[in-house]
């Protein structure tokens, strides 16, 4: 079964420039822009710029070029908030997908979160 991608989801419109957001930073294939409502000091989000509903989608749909676009921008966003376990204090990376994984919003996006400590995983 073919993926289906909402236009009008929310991600869509801040892409569009419909909608303003916090850009942290941005290449040809990703965005990064502080979360609406952040659980933690750092709350970020990364979204890739082409139409991909969830990560799975992404994988198995998105060009070479467009997955290390959008990896490399997750890697930048720890580099610039100083997240990196290299030389900071690291940070948890969600991607919430489809039913089970509560995923509000139909467009890819992980999670960058840190500058406290994220608690255990799951709680039951
Ligand atoms: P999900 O549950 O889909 O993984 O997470 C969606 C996230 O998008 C939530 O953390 C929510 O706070 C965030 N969000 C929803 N609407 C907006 C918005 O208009 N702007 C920004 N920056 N974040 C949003």
């Amino acid at each position: 079964m073919a993926y289906k991608y909402d236009e009008e989801n929310i991600f869509a419109k801040i892409l569009r420039g419909e909608i303003p957001n916090e850009t942290i930073l941005e290449n040809d294939h990703a965005l990064a822009f502080r979360d609406i409502n952040p659980q933690r000091p750092h709350h970020v989000l990364v979204i890739p710029k082409g139409k991909f509903v969830s990560f799975d989608h992404f994988a198995k749909e998105a060009s070479p070029t467009e997955i290390v676009g959008y990896i490399q921008a997750i890697g930048d966003v720890c580099d610039l908030l100083n997240l990196s376990i290299d030389t900071g204090d690291g940070y948890r990376l969600i991607a919430n997908s489809g039913e089970h994984g509560v995923q509000e919003v139909p467009h890819l996006h992980v999670h960058i979160l840190g500058g406290s400590s994220c608690g255990r995983m799951i709680q039951s």
